[in-house]
């Protein structure tokens, strides 16, 4: 597991990304709070670093910090 919480990583513009990406992260979503997959995210960060690209916001339900990690696909 990367650590995502890296003093290294930048924040990247999650909003830049279309409509259809931003609902599927922002649904698509697994919450260690509440041990549940699907339930939403709102407040949306985005961050890159060398580990990869991820986002951050807060569990729908419970409001606890949740992360996506994001895979990028290469042309
Ligand atoms: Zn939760």
């Amino acid at each position: 597991m990367p650590d995502l919480l890296n003093d290294n990583a930048v924040t990247r513009d999650f909003f830049a990304r279309s409509i259809e990406e931003q609902n599927d992260f922002l649904s698509q979503t697994w919450c260690n709070h509440c041990m549940e997959v699907d339930l939403g995210m709102t407040n949306p960060k985005e961050f890159e670093s060398k580990d990869g690209v991820w986002i951050e916001g807060n569990c729908v339900k419970c409001g606890q910090v949740t992360i996506t990690e994001i895979v990028e696909e290469d042309e």
